[in-house]
């Protein structure tokens, strides 16, 4: 397969490439910017609509520092090494990650040996920095907390990031350097041929001599692909009430309670845009498909919030509730190794949290693999390792907005009032490949704000329809099964 597609490709009949990566998420997306450092031709294929549409898009968004996983599992061994590459890759792609820290807050004193197992577990995995806080400094700290807090421990490495931001950035930097993708593409079988392995989607065949198993929730489906299931994956749902950021500052730092054996628990995280989210639950459920939130679940959350933060008034600044499921392998933990079954196919799967962290350690330990299975690697000369992002008219300084608009007038129509998004911003976000409204939203925010869209969404959709060349009645929220509007109730006019 040669050239570049675009995000847009629908369709192909029959293809070859050197590797094919099934599942457009983190892990998916970073294997595939890994790959595109060298001459190969590689294929990203999604059954979504969009990049990072998995279990990727609803998630706290943290660069964990690393503690909290037992150092002898896969877990805790990547994060820490993927927490040191976060910086220079999200550097290089010009993704907004910033260092805040954690704080693991102690309600009682009988919680203190299990801040003193963290601290064990940051010096076995070389997390930097990190210390038990006394009520004092604690407090200082950290200013709204309760006065029932005791002792912290505190992680100055831990940062945060936008996870589909990250996602999307890592496409489209592999693309510029060659990467091909295939979305609203499901893979339904793998035929192991004399030479290589041909998966058959609903785009048609492709052959390939490699295949990545990075599909989340439904790796283990494509493991059994292989002529035998390999492992099980269980969702474990985790709910989140979202805050409008006219909340002002809860704390500057990720605030967690002390872990259960399950869950790093309910967290308080400030997104790098500027919201805040609390949650998520812990819940091990068995449809992978159950994105519902529920009353006991957010009735939780915000319980656990009014706990650690009880002068903040929540109530008043709740904008949306959402929910994500992890992938839990039956063992726990994640399973990163070639296919007992299947000669080419390697498995990523069961990338639970801390996988958003991990993803980079991850990458670089599918490369080893992918190498010890034969593939030649010859680096790709024209590679690339930077991406621009886009310009948002909304944290620019007067001069550049000026600049902006005097080049390009359409920056100074704010198409999106909360969250101050231009008409400009929406036409980039869709010439690098949003085809809805919902990939508009993770590029460029837009209905990301207070009014969840109420005000954006006829001027998004009528961006996207004059853009595409599509009729406003094709234009969805998020692909198939998704559209927004029927047909016009009335034409504008009063002629009878
Ligand atoms: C509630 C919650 C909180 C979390 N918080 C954090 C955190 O703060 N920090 C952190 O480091 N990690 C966190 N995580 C973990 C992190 O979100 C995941 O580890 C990571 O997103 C997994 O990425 P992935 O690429 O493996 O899966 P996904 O993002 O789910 O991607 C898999 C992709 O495969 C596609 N796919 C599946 N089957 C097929 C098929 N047959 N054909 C084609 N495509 C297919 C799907 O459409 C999907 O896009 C959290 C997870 C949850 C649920």
């Amino acid at each position: 397969m040669g050239g570049s597609t675009t995000l847009r490709t629908p369709f192909l009949t029959r293809s070859k490439a050197d590797v094919a990566i099934i599942g457009a998420g983190i892990i998916g997306a970073t294997i595939a910017r890994e790959l595109s450092r060298y001459k190969l031709s590689t294929i990203l294929i999604d059954k979504e609509a969009d990049v990072g549409w998995g279990t990727t898009k609803a998630n706290t968004g943290v660069i964990h520092a690393g503690y909290s996983e037992d150092p002898h599992t896969l877990r805790g061994k990547l994060t820490t090494p993927g927490n040191r590459i976060s910086k220079q890759l999200c550097e290089e792609l010009e993704v907004p990650l910033k260092r805040i820290g954690s704080i693991v807050v102690s309600l009682n004193r009988k919680e203190l040996p299990v801040l003193n197992k963290l601290e064990n577990y940051a010096k076995i995995l070389g997390v930097t920095g990190t210390r038990i806080l006394k009520k004092d400094e604690l407090h200082s700290m950290v200013p709204h907390l309760t006065p029932k807090a005791v002792y912290g421990f505190y992680a100055p490495t831990a940062a945060i990031v936008s996870p589909y931001g990250l996602a999307i950035a890592l496409v489209e930097n592999a693309q510029a350097n060659g990467l091909n993708v295939l979305l609203q593409t499901k893979v339904l079988g793998l035929e192991k041929k004399r030479q290589g392995i041909t998966l058959n989607t609903t785009s048609g065949d492709v052959r390939t001599d490699f295949v990545i198993n990075a599909a989340g929730l439904w790796a283990d489906e494509i493991s059994a692909m292989s002529g035998e299931k390999e492992f099980n994956i269980h969702p474990r749902k985790g709910e989140y009430i979202l805050f409008d950021e006219t909340i002002g500052e809860i704390t500057g730092k990720i605030i967690f309670p002390a872990p259960t054996p399950i869950s790093k628990g309910i967290a308080f995280a400030p997104f790098v845009e500027g919201n805040y989210a609390v949650g998520p639950t812990d819940e091990d459920i068995q449809d992978k498909e159950d994105l519902f939130t529920s009353f006991e679940g957010l009735k939780k959350v915000f319980n656990s919030a009014e706990k650690f933060f009880p002068e903040i008034p929540f109530k008043r600044y709740m904008i949306r509730n959402f929910c994500g499921l992890r992938a839990v392998a039956d063992e726990n933990d994640f399973i990163i190794r070639p296919s007992y079954n299947m000669k080419g196919l390697i498995h990523a799967a069961g990338i639970q949290s801390p996988g958003l962290t991990a993803a980079p350690a991850i990458a670089s330990m599918v490369m080893d693999i992918l190498k010890d299975q034969g593939m030649k690697l010859h680096p790709n000369p024209h590679f690339n390792p930077e991406r621009r992002t886009i310009h948002r008219i909304k944290d620019v300084d007067y001069k550049t907005k000026e600049k902006l608009i005097e080049g390009d007038p359409r920056y100074g129509h704010i198409v999106c009032r909360c969250e101050t998004v231009s008409e400009a911003e929406v036409i980039e976000a869709i010439r690098r490949g949003a085809t809805t409204l919902d990939g508009i939203k993770f590029r460029v925010r837009c209905g990301m704000g207070r009014c969840q869209g109420g005000f954006c969404t006829p001027r998004v959709m009528e961006i996207l329809s004059s853009e595409l060349k599509t009729p406003l009645t094709k234009i969805s929220k998020r692909g198939k099964g998704s559209r927004l509007v029927k047909g016009k109730v009335w034409d504008g006019s009063f002629n009878v």
